[in-house]
């Protein structure tokens, strides 16, 4: 009888906590309704006799059982979250800035893979597309350590004009061959809107190179188009920069972009850039659009992976993009930084080792 009784007061409780939930979201809706007039009146939000005349009120209406004390405390705590919520939403003035601590743009693939979601990616893959053996036995090893997106790339923006620039739509053949094969991904460079309608048939993910970064309307013009889109951080963007480039994306229609870090220039010439990891810190606090470090890039060394790789993983990103290659030596680019198939393995199991002390 009075299990039952329990019961029945238990579900009761449940019921109240229901309604209590609704009239908090409630009250936060109408607060930071508050929020945005007392924003435009120029007006700061916070009105601490307000404050004090709502915890009187509320003192005088309280009948017990809990005591004035408790309520207050209860009540402060309530203020407190508004006021957070409005503070944060005073501060997101572009679709890509968080409105709310909890907001994440997750990137979801048709089979299922997310980017974005909590899990750790790996994007991989050589610096370009040069054969089909090469990029075989890459998405091979790829494949083998549950990579799913490979760097398919056909379009090299080369600092000089005399250097290897892609083999063009035959290295996106290839590349869409040998992800058909292995059941990968292709992320590829585009330089410019002309190439969306070709590349859309063999590529999966769109990227942005750092040379584009600031290229406003190819960014519009992928903003219209229904792929994710990577984009890089400029060689010499400020983080602010970078988020803007990104708003021209998901303002122009398209929501599904991410954000690489790829170091940024510095006096410093033992590493090809600097990898800005406070950046990528800040970009996870500021934006919930899902961040990649790209250790290949930012170091142009592949004897720093390793360590470059365990930074990214604790930082808080999302993933990290290595490059990889059979033979790094001849590579046609980017020889110096490409990790051998055996580095690229050292490296997995090092990032698994560190999944496991964060599990
Ligand atoms: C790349 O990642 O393929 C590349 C060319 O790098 P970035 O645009 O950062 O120089
Ligand atoms: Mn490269």
């Amino acid at each position: 009888m009075s299990r039952e009784r329990i019961q029945d007061l238990r579900a009761q409780v449940d019921e109240i906590n229901m309604q209590l939930l609704d009239l908090l979201n409630q009250r936060a809706r109408v607060v930071s309704e508050i929020g945005k007039l007392t924003q435009q009146l120029g007006t700061s939000f916070y009105d601490a006799q307000r404050e004090a005349e709502m915890l009187t009120a509320l003192e005088m209406a309280n009948k017990g059982p809990f005591s004035n004390e408790t309520i207050k405390a209860l009540f402060r705590e309530v203020f407190r979250a508004s006021m957070a919520l409005e503070e944060q939403q005073a501060k997101a003035k572009i679709r890509v800035q968080r409105s709310s601590p909890d907001q994440r743009t997750v990137i979801r693939m048709p089979d299922g893979t997310e980017l974005g979601n909590g899990k750790f990616q790996v994007i991989s893959g050589p610096c370009a597309v040069e054969t089909f053996e090469q990029m075989d036995e890459t998405a091979a090893a790829l494949a083998s350590r549950g990579v799913k997106f490979m760097r398919g790339m056909a379009y090299k923006p080369r600092t000089s004009p005399y250097d290897f620039q892609g083999l063009g739509e035959p290295g996106l053949q290839i590349a869409r061959q040998v992800a058909n094969k292995y059941g990968l991904y292709v992320v590829s460079e585009i330089m410019d809107a002309s190439q969306i309608p070709m590349m859309s048939d063999y590529v999966d993910v769109l990227w942005v190179g750092a040379r584009n970064m600031q290229n406003s309307f190819l960014l519009k013009a992928l903003g219209r188009v229904n792929k994710p889109i990577i984009l890089k951080r400029g060689l010499a963007a400020t983080l602010e920069e970078f988020m803007y480039a990104a708003e021209y994306i998901v303002s122009s229609g398209n929501p599904n972009v991410m954000l690489i870090e790829r170091g940024i220039r510095t006096f410093e010439k033992a590493t090809r850039n600097t990898l800005d990891i406070g950046g990528v810190a800040v970009l996870k606090l500021e934006s919930h659009l899902p961040v990649i470090v790209d250790i290949s890039h930012s170091a142009g060394r592949r004897d720093i992976a390793i360590p470059l790789a365990r930074v990214a993983r604790a930082s808080g990103a999302d993933g990290l993009m290595v490059e990889v290659h059979p033979n790094p030596p001849v590579a046609m680019s980017d020889a110096k930084q490409q990790l051998y198939i055996d580095q690229f393995h050292a490296l997995m199991d090092s990032i698994e080792d560190m999944e496991k002390t964060f599990a």
